[in-house]
């Protein structure tokens, strides 16, 4: 007997993951007020206030209609009293006067113009705050000291700061696919991050590279960045060995070998839009060339962990958090981009798609573009 009642549509799950979460959503405003406190939240330090304003926001974000009174809350999960004293004031004012501070406020500003640059995080704003700094030109003026990503990101501050549009992410990844194929015929370039969720705009491109031979993708990053540097794509990269290990227990007899070839490389490309492909150099004498700075993240993985990189590297991050908690508490798995690992069984579950890992976690599919929690 199909008895679904409409108190049952209703019902918003717990966990992101369970929940389907569009795009475009119907409770913008408050989303947007209770996102502007989960930021300050961690501009000071404060993760786990943080991390239930944004909680807060990504139920609402999933909600199916527009929150019209502080009643409407009562079948929402995770909606702590400070969200619902935000929301509240937002309803009836139509503004929160403790948002409304925080936007106005001379360090959450700050914060968050030096956060825009590259290689800058929490921890050197909120330094460079302390210390008196308050507008990009102060840094040059003081002589803050920068590392190589942070003079890049400077240089770059603009371009890095305008969205990303998604035909410049299908030129990367033809430019990649280029590069890749000259290396490895046969390996893939697969477009992942937001663009995957249908974002038409991103902060960046998140690229995964694979091959269905296992093994074959062994040593490519390092000769796909050489090569896009000599002709003069890259403007920054910095390329990481997987340092991943699989568990920190001692007694799985996991070979370490099976998972150390996870590699990637946070890059800053030159998109130029005059050439057949992008790039760098000036090629001959015709007309002007749009050069445009560009983050991409690229991801090689493995053809038996690729599945598991897909589904972490999709996001949100909303949807990848309450992904892993939700194999943690509910399920005694530990969940990431490499593999599933059921604790109590001791057994690795491997996965050839991304239906194949909900289905392990007993959860329904989700696909990419509800996964904007
Ligand atoms: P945007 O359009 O702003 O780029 P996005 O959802 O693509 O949005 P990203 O920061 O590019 O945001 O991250 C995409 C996904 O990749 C995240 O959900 C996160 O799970 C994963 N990710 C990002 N950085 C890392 C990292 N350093 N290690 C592992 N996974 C990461
Ligand atoms: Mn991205
Ligand atoms: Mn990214």
């Amino acid at each position: 007997v199909h008895a679904e009642t409409l108190e049952d549509r209703c019902q918003v799950a717990a966990y992101a993951c369970q929940r389907r979460t569009p795009l475009a959503h119907k409770n913008q405003l408050l989303t947007e007020a209770l996102e502007t406190v989960a930021e300050e939240a961690l501009f000071r330090g404060s993760e786990g206030r943080g991390l239930a304003f944004s909680r807060a926001a990504s139920v609402l974000k999933s909600f199916p209609w527009t929150v019209r009174s502080v009643k409407d809350l009562s079948s929402l999960p995770g909606i702590g009293e400070h969200s619902r004293k935000i929301i509240q004031e937002v309803l009836e004012d139509g503004a929160s006067a403790e948002v409304e501070n925080v936007r106005q406020s001379e360090r959450y500003q700050t914060m968050k113009n030096f956060k825009k640059i590259f290689g800058v995080g929490v921890k050197t704003a909120g330094r460079w705050y302390q210390e008196g700094l308050r507008t990009i030109s102060d840094l040059q003026a003081h002589h803050a000291k920068l590392n190589s990503a942070q003079q890049v990101g400077l240089l770059h501050y603009r371009d890095l700061n305008s969205p990303v549009k998604r035909s410049e992410a299908e030129a990367i990844v033809q430019v990649v696919q280029k590069a890749v194929d000259q290396f490895l015929p046969g390996a893939s370039v697969i477009l992942t991050g937001g663009f995957r969720r249908g974002k038409q705009t991103g902060h960046d491109v998140d690229l995964l590279i694979t091959h269905p031979t296992e093994g074959q993708e062994m040593g490519l990053l390092s000769k796909v960045v050489s090569w896009l540097d000599s002709q003069g794509f890259m403007l920054y990269h910095s390329t990481h060995r997987n340092s991943f290990q699989p568990l920190e227990d001692e007694e799985l007899s996991v070979s370490a070998t099976t998972m150390d070839r996870f590699d990637r490389c946070f890059s800053i490309f030159c998109l130029s839009s005059m050439t057949e492909e992008p790039g760098c150099e000036l090629k001959g004498s015709g007309g002007a060339h749009h050069r445009k700075a560009v983050r991409v993240d690229l991801v090689v993985t493995p053809y038996s962990q690729f599945s598991f990189a897909l589904l972490g590297w999709t996001g949100s991050k909303n949807f990848e958090r309450d992904l892993r908690r939700f194999s943690k508490y509910e399920k005694k798995m530990v969940l990431n981009s490499h593999t599933l690992y059921h604790t109590e069984k001791k057994i690795f579950l491997s996965a050839a798609s991304e239906e194949e890992i909900f289905q392990h976690l007993g959860l329904d599919f989700i696909s990419p573009e509800q996964r904007n929690a």
